[in-house]
C-alpha cells in the first residue's frame, strides 16, 4: 500500500530525534548512478571485481580500480534538494543523526556537520595503506598514477594502497558503526531514503529503530526489502518528496 507525504508528516509530527538513513538513491538526482536500478552500476560492472580478496591478490584489479578512481570519482557532483532537506531537518533540531551508505560526500557538501554523519561504507575521497593504516596524500598518489605507477604503494611501509571506500568482504569501520548504534538508542523515528534496504548489516539500522516501536518512513522510487515493515511508505523521487516532508515538519 502506498501513502502520501501528508501521512508521513502525520507519522513524524511529534518526533524530535529522527534518524535519517540514506542510500545511493538520494544521490541519483545529483547524477550519480545507484547500484540496483535499471541502468545502475551493477548492470555495467561486476560486483565480484570489488571484493577485498580480489583487490589484494591481483595487481590488475588494483590497476583497474585506480583507473576508475582517477580523475576524482564524484568530483563534478553537487548536492540536490534531498541533501539540502536533510540539512534543514538538522537545523530545525529534529534530527539525531544521518547514517549513510553513500561514499560520495554529498551530505557534507550540502553543509551537514561531520559529527552528524556516520559513513558506514567509507568515503571515496581518501586513500589509506591496508598494511599500516596510514592515510596517503590523494594528490601525491594521483600524480604517481598519472606518471605510470599502476600499483602505487605506501611510502611508509610499501603496503598496498586502497581507497577508503569499504569493499565487499571488508569489516565496516568501527567509529561510524558505534555512532550509528548510539543514534539508534536515542532515535524516536527513522526516515529511510533512496535505499533498496538490501545491503547488510546497514539495512538493519532503520529496522532496529522501528523494532523499538518508533515510526519507520520509507521514501524510495522502487520497492525495498522492507516495505511491509514501514509505518508509511512514500514512492517517488527523494529530491521532491523529502523537501516537502521536511518543509511541513519544520514549518513554524
Ligand atoms: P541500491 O542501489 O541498492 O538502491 C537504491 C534505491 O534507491 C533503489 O531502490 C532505487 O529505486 C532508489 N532510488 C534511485 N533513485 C532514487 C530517487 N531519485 N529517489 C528515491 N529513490 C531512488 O543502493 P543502496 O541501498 O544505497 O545500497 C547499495 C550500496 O550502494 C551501498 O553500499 C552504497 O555504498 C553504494 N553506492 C553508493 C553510491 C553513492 O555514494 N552515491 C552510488 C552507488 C552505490
Amino acid at each position: 500500500m502506498e501513502f502520501t507525504v501528508e501521512a508521513a508528516v502525520a507519522a513524524l509530527a511529534d518526533r524530535t530525534n529522527i534518524l535519517v538513513f540514506t542510500g545511493a538513491g538520494i544521490s541519483t538526482e545529483s547524477g550519480i548512478p545507484d547500484f540496483r536500478s535499471p541502468g545502475g552500476l551493477w548492470t555495467r560492472l561486476n560486483p565480484d571485481d570489488f571484493t577485498l580478496s580480489r583487490y589484494l591478490s591481483d595487481p590488475e584489479v588494483r590497476a583497474k580500480s585506480w583507473g576508475a578512481r582517477f580523475p576524482r570519482l564524484y568530483g563534478g557532483s553537487t548536492p540536490n534538494p534531498a541533501h539540502h532537506a536533510v540539512v534543514d531537518l538538522w537545523k530545525a533540531g529534529r534530527m539525531v543523526g544521518c547514517v549513510t551508505q553513500n561514499i560520495d560526500g554529498l551530505h557534507q557538501a550540502a553543509g551537514l556537520p561531520l559529527d552528524t554523519i556516520a559513513e558506514l561504507h567509507g568515503n571515496a575521497d581518501g586513500i589509506a595503506c591496508v598494511t599500516c593504516g596510514a592515510s596517503a596524500d590523494v594528490s601525491e598518489v594521483e600524480a604517481r598514477w598519472h606518471g605510470g605507477d599502476r600499483d602505487p604503494r605506501c611510502t611508509l611501509c610499501g603496503g598496498i594502497l586502497k581507497s577508503t571506500i569499504v569493499f565487499f568482504e571488508e569489516m565496516l569501520p568501527g567509529p561510524p558503526m558505534e555512532q550509528a548504534q548510539s543514534w539508534i538508542g536515542q532515535a524516536d523515528a527513522v526516515i529511510a531514503v533512496g535505499s533498496s534496504l538490501s545491503v547488510f548489516p546497514a539495512a538493519y539500522i532503520p529496522l532496529e529503530v522501528a523494532g523499538r516501536g518508533h515510526p519507520l518512513v520509507i521514501i524510495n522510487r522502487g520497492p525495498t526489502e522492507f516495505d511491509d515493515r514501514a509505518t508509511v511508505r512514500v514512492r517517488g523521487m527523494a529530491g521532491t518528496i523529502l523537501p516537502q516532508l521536511v518543509a511541513a515538519l519544520t514549518a513554524p
